[in-house]
């Protein structure tokens, strides 16, 4: 689908949203496939809602994609355009024991980065590819341990209520009419005297991670 209409094209750098088209999803997903579209990078997350509104106004349908781990996209001119947060500058802030987490930072950075300042226990997550965003819409687990049992809080807006607001407890999956972007979340990984720690092990066959017992 692209994005023709003056209206939204002249109102899109007032949102501070940068229009990449023709997007070809085949080069944002793991698998390589998915057509084309118009990709809308976001790049402050405060204007999620007006520009939702602006695109609902428009008859404009929209899917949202974080790092295109999880996607099984159709080929050809896609129906819909495509959302994607841009990740802000930190992405990542440290607040005691807490972990402020921009959604569109990388998942396994955002692991390494709290081990690497005392705050543990998520490790078993570091491979899984993929932003925060798309992981809280997954609730992605690996190793036994799931993303939702550290989450306290996020920051979404609701698409189709029209409401930004605060979850303060785990996010679940929802249905597609109630669809959300993720835009913050807010970690508490273990810490304190049952704290883990992460050492990085080097072998003849790569990096391996460890923890203190
Ligand atoms: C090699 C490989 C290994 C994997 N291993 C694991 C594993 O061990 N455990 C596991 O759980 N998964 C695994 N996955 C799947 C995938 O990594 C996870 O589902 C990941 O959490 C998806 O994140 P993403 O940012 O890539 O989301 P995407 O694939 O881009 O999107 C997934 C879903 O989330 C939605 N979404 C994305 N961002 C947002 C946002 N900000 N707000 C709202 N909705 C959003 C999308 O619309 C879509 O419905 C693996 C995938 C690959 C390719």
């Amino acid at each position: 689908m692209r994005i023709e209409d003056p209206m939204i094209v002249a109102a899109l750098p007032e949102l501070n949203v940068e229009l990449r088209s023709p997007s070809a999803l085949a080069g944002l997903t793991s698998l390589a496939i998915g057509g084309t579209t118009d990709l809308l990078r976001i790049k402050n997350h405060e204007s999620i809602p007006s520009l939702l509104s602006l695109l609902d106004s428009h008859g404009v349908s929209h899917r949202f994609l974080g790092g295109g781990s999880n996607l099984l996209v159709g080929d050809g001119e896609l129906p819909w355009v495509v959302l994607q947060l841009a990740s802000s500058d930190p992405d990542i802030a440290l607040d005691g024991n807490f972990a402020h987490v921009d959604g569109a930072a990388d998942l396994g950075r955002t692991v390494t980065y709290c081990a690497k300042h005392d705050l543990g226990g998520m490790e078993g997550l570091i491979g899984v590819p993929g932003t925060v965003g798309g992981a809280l819409r997954m609730n992605a687990g690996a190793y036994g341990m799931q993303i939702g049992s550290y989450v306290r809080e996020v920051k979404l807006y609701r698409d189709a209520r029209g409401e930004a607001g605060t979850s303060l407890q785990t996010v679940q999956r929802n249905s597609s009419r109630d669809s959300y972007l993720q835009r913050k979340a807010a970690f508490e990984p273990a810490a304190g005297p049952e704290k883990r720690r992460l050492h990085l092990q080097k072998s003849a066959r790569g990096v391996r991670w460890t923890h203190d017992r």
